[in-house]
């Protein structure tokens, strides 16, 4: 199975990307994380994104593309057990993602898409910025990534939903429980 997590920013993907690896045995790719391992190695790649991210904007869809195939190709223990968290992030993304897997032989099977109010995300944000010192966790950088999401990402939720794989799901509450209403939500579909 290939999975998408998606929500905006600190709905809780990486949180309960975490769980669902062990839980169904896939592989899981953040591109936010892939882009600030780049930043803190300082390679070429690393400052061209920082110049995006740390102004809360997206990296370009041909750079974050080509960065994400590359990934997968180095890593074919990934095919068909794919666990992407901040990826397809635009309607562009999710169109070359569909080829990307039927190039591989394989195809999208569920969108869990984390839905939390905004009141909920910016104090989390803010909270993880304290606690980890992630640079983009700054308010006027939420601001603009809350902007950029409902702008740009959330159209995907229509367009997901018009696949009937959108799986909704309730991100507020605990984790346990969100990770067992994501798994039974999974399962329902068969
Ligand atoms: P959270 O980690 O709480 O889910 P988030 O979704 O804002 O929050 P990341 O997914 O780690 O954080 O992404 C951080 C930044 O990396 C984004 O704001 C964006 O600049 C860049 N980025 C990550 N994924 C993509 C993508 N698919 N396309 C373009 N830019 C991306
Ligand atoms: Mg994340």
């Amino acid at each position: 199975m290939n999975l998408v997590i998606f929500g905006a920013p600190g709905s809780g993907k990486g949180t309960q990307s975490e769980l669902l690896i062990d839980n169904l045995n896939l592989y899981h790719i953040s591109t936010g994380e892939l882009l600030r391992d780049h930043i803190a190695r300082k390679t070429e790649l690393g400052k061209v994104a920082d110049s995006y991210i740390s102004k809360g904007n997206l990296i370009p869809d041909e750079l974050m593309i080509d960065i994400l195939a590359h990934h997968i190709d180095e890593h074919p223990e990934s095919n068909g057990r794919l666990l992407l968290d901040g990826f397809p992030r635009t309607i562009a993304q999710a169109e070359r993602l569909e080829s990307l897997l039927a190039e591989r032989g394989t195809k999208l099977d569920a969108v869990v898409g984390l839905e939390a109010p905004v009141s909920q995300l910016i104090p989390r944000l803010l909270r993880r910025g304290e606690e980890t010192g992630r640079a983009d966790d700054n308010l006027e950088t939420i601001n603009q990534r809350l902007k950029v999401y409902h702008e740009v990402s959330h159209p995907l939720r229509d367009h997901y939903i018009g696949k009937g794989i959108y799986h909704p799901i309730n991100a507020i509450g605990k984790v346990d429980e969100i990770q067992k209403e994501i798994l039974s939500s999974l399962k329902a579909k068969g």
